[in-house]
């Protein structure tokens, strides 16, 4: 496919507000008359919320060596609501007041009302131990949780986006993930949406979450472990010789371009998995260039398009699409930004369950190839 990217993205304003109870809110406008800035928003929550939900606190798990977020909160979140009751909604289309207390809106995000990880709330007091016990490290789960509406249409997906919407949902993940980064205490922000109820969505108006860690995550942690073997063993960056490789082999690749190239992992362990990587070395979406912003818009459409063609009679395939960003401080020079976006669902009605030795064990049985996954995307191309 070819890629026609847009030369720039001068057309859009970003602006700051606040909600009722002090949660910010910061609008991305790409269509007039906002986009022009003038008028400027005026933005006024006239709700009565009380004061913003705190985080919970996390918990080091002394068996992995792992933090657990301990977010009771969250069992009082939204659930399903009706249409006409999305929180997500532009206030006024529904029947009660939404969290974007304006008319229309082009892409929006907020703090999320029932964080997992807050700033708010900390006691200052650091790391203390839960009963006196030194195995049983426990900490204010602070960092920040956020939400990011990529249209204000209820019924519509991020692959149903145009190009020059996509484009400035790329400049808020930027915008976030810079923002999100010079937050005292945060270690890595990471962005990504949850599409579909089969994923566990409580939400269906087309949005995604924003979360800065406290702490580098797992899965990070054991990239940076073998992204620090293999430049010791090789002196070369594991994620660009992986790219490279899969770019030489052509065998699993889905999408080349100018500056980004999606493949199917040589090893990959989901139904339907792909991963999206930018031929530059760049730790985080807020450091791509102009070009490599706008032709991401682009790849990252075709790819979900494929995604919702991948299965006949599945319109829109259930997926989790997650940033890799390089941590905040230490090790940041081992990490380089990634998309890896995979499917639930095995086959139409069928899902992949997390069972005994996935959820048990970590240990990952894929009933299908990855070389046929990347057949099948290449296949079902625009
Ligand atoms: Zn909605």
């Amino acid at each position: 496919m070819t890629t026609t990217p847009m030369t720039s993205h001068t057309s859009m304003v970003r602006s700051s507000h606040r909600l009722a109870d002090g949660r910010p809110i910061i609008y991305f406008d790409d269509t007039p008359p906002y986009s022009t800035g003038t008028p400027r928003r005026e933005v006024v929550d006239r709700r009565d919320l009380g004061p913003a939900e705190q985080a919970g606190q996390m918990r080091l798990d002394a068996l992995t060596g792992e933090w657990v977020a301990i977010a009771a909160h969250r069992m009082n979140r939204t659930f399903l609501p009706p249409a006409d009751e999305c929180p997500l909604c532009p206030t006024g289309r529904g029947t009660i007041p939404s969290e974007v207390p304006s008319d229309t809106y082009d892409v929006v995000v907020f703090e999320n009302r029932f964080p997992s990880f807050s700033t708010r709330g900390d006691d200052g007091h650091g790391t203390t131990l839960l009963s006196g016990e030194p195995l049983w490290p426990t900490a204010h789960a602070g960092g920040r949780c956020e939400v990011i509406c990529f249209s204000s249409d209820h019924g519509s997906s991020f692959a149903q986006l145009d190009e020059r919407r996509a484009r400035t949902v790329v400049e808020a993940w930027a915008d976030r993930t810079a923002e999100l980064s010079a937050v005292p205490g945060v270690q890595q922000v990471f962005c990504f949406e949850n599409r579909g109820p089969e994923i566990g969505v409580t939400l269906h108006h087309p949005h995604g979450q924003i979360y800065a860690y406290p702490f580098v995550t797992p899965r990070t942690e054991a990239m940076l472990l073998q992204a620090e073997r293999h430049r010791r063993a090789t002196g070369g960056s594991l994620l660009k010789d992986v790219l490279e490789a899969e770019r030489r082999a052509d065998v699993r690749v889905v999408h080349a371009g100018e500056h980004w190239t999606a493949y199917v992992p040589a090893a990959a362990r989901w139904p339907v998995e792909v991963h999206l990587a930018p031929h530059r070395d760049v730790p985080d979406l807020a450091a791509l260039d102009d070009a490599e912003r706008a032709e991401l818009a682009v790849v990252y459409l075709d790819v979900l398009r494929r995604l919702d063609r991948f299965f006949d009679g599945v319109e829109r395939l259930p997926y989790i699409a997650g940033w890799h960003q390089a941590p905040v401080g230490a090790r940041r020079e081992l990490g380089r930004l990634h998309l890896q976006l995979f499917s639930v669902l095995r086959a139409p009605g069928k899902l992949k369950y997390l069972a005994g030795s996935e959820s048990g064990m970590g240990a990952w049985v894929n009933d299908t190839t990855p070389e046929r996954i990347a057949d099948r995307l290449r296949e079902v191309g625009g």
